[in-house]
């Protein structure tokens, strides 16, 4: 008998509480706590860094707000110091948020980006200008500072005449200042070669893109540093996303213990996948207990100093979802990585780097039969488990082309075999398909 991943969110959330509980929060679990305030925004650290951000001229903080959602915790965070605000077209209704939480305040002082996915390569100048004066309206502002091109999947996608004319006509009549674009990887089925760093250093090469938005973080270093160099040499100023890759990956053995317990079959194949993830999730909590990691907080903080200590990167844009939240990355502005947390940073990633599906990988997508898009459900598991994007991945995942990860069970895991950083993939995208699918 085939049993269903679907899993209500009563029982996610049970998950969820029982996977903190039995582990000690050995990992940063990312979901939101709603905690009180430690202390007034007033009385906070204040941004100790200001960074060029390019050829902008546009001098921006070291930390950077990310997709805030808290009206309150983004004007708090701008009471600091923080000036650069990151918000998309498809963050839903996130624009609303920034044009409450910029009320009053002089506008010149911020730097806003947002963001237009190119929805068909001959998508019309005029489609492109309407969608980028309903972002204006919505965040109440007479021009944005950087309007970059989310996600082009391919560099070809970069020529799209209709977003340039629109981009030429904007600046024109001031209604935006500079262009960007923002990368974090591509289905590698359709295309291997359409790499992050590819479609990054061919937007460099275009010249056009003043502003650069990317994935990079201690664990996934390779593909970015090609593209912070190339961007410095060029004065594009460049935003990181994605910096803490520390998430919690242990209900799936809760999951199969829920479907033994109501006397569901386990299939032998999800069973195996789940007994390569445990093997190494075990690994990692010995390692964490032996080097004494215990404290996610201090982990997090170190992963962002790594990023802030790159002399190529202008600003890390941080998603707080509250106020102690945002308070901690605030603190962290004008910082450097000491030798001792540079060495637990090493640490961790031996430990626990297996558990970890690189943003802006795919190298694996090629070996699936059923072309899953392995790199892409597993950011969205990341906006779910570690962003509290809840909502947006569910969907996301819902809206994807294709077959979705259901098809893992039946596979003896191609990919698994195909990843070169060990990651028990399989196990890991069955878990992402039980969470982001709901009955
Ligand atoms: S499983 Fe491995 S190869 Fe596949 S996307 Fe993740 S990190 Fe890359
Ligand atoms: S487990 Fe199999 S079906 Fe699933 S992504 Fe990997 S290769 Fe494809």
């Amino acid at each position: 008998m085939n049993f269903s991943f679907k899993l209500k969110r009563r029982n996610f959330l049970q998950t969820s509480l029982w996977g903190l509980a039995s582990l000690g929060g050995l990992f940063y679990s990312g979901q939101s706590q709603e905690k009180p305030m430690s202390a007034s925004p007033a009385s906070w650290p204040r941004i100790k860094e200001y960074r060029l951000l390019g050829r902008t001229g546009f001098k921006v903080s070291d930390i950077a707000a990310g997709a805030i959602q808290d009206e309150g915790v983004l004007r708090a965070a701008l009471e600091a110091g923080v000036n650069y605000i990151d918000t998309a077209e498809e963050y839903p209704g996130h624009h609303r948020v920034v044009a409450k939480a910029i009320k009053g305040r002089n506008r010149k002082s911020i730097f806003i980006t947002t963001k237009l996915a190119v929805k068909k390569p001959n998508e019309s100048r005029a489609s492109f200008l309407r969608r980028a004066r309903r972002c204006l309206e919505e965040l109440e502002t007479e021009y944005i500072d950087c309007l970059m091109m989310h996600m082009p999947e391919r560099a070809e996608t970069l020529q799209t005449p209709g977003f340039h004319q629109a981009m030429e006509e904007l600046k024109a009549t001031g209604r935006v200042r500079f262009v960007g674009v923002s990368n974090h990887g591509s289905f590698w089925f359709k295309d291997p070669a359409q790499t992050m760093d590819q479609v990054l250093l061919a937007a460099a090469d275009d010249g056009r893109f003043d502003v650069f938005l990317l994935a990079y973080n201690f664990l996934q270093m390779d593909r970015g540093d090609k593209v912070l160099r190339v961007a410095h040499e060029k004065k594009i100023g460049t935003a990181l996303m994605k910096t803490t890759p520390i998430a919690i990956y242990y209900n799936l053995k809760k999951r199969v213990e829920d479907l033994e317990r109501e006397g569901k079959k386990v299939h032998p194949l999800y069973r195996e996948g789940l007994k390569r993830y445990q093997a190494k999730l075990a690994r990692a909590e010995g390692f964490i207990k032996k080097y004494n990691l215990q404290n996610p907080e201090e982990i997090k903080a170190a992963a962002i100093k790594f990023c802030l200590d790159n002399p190529h990167v202008s600003t890390v844009c941080c998603l707080a979802r509250t106020y102690d939240e945002m308070e901690k990355f605030i603190s962290l502005s004008g910082t450097r990585l000491s030798r001792s947390e540079q060495a637990r940073l090493e640490l961790y990633r031996q430990g626990c780097g297996e558990l970890y599906c690189r943003h802006a990988c795919g190298l694996c997508e090629p070996a699936c039969p059923h072309q899953v898009p392995v790199n892409t459900i597993m950011r969205y598991h990341y906006y779910f488990a570690t962003q509290a994007r809840e909502k947006e991945a569910m969907s996301l995942y819902q809206l994807l082309p294709g077959k979705k990860a259901e098809v893992c069970q039946e596979c003896p895991g191609y990919c698994e075999k195909a990843c070169p950083y060990d990651v028990p993939i399989q196990g890991l995208l069955l878990l992402a398909h039980s969470t982001l699918t709901l009955s």
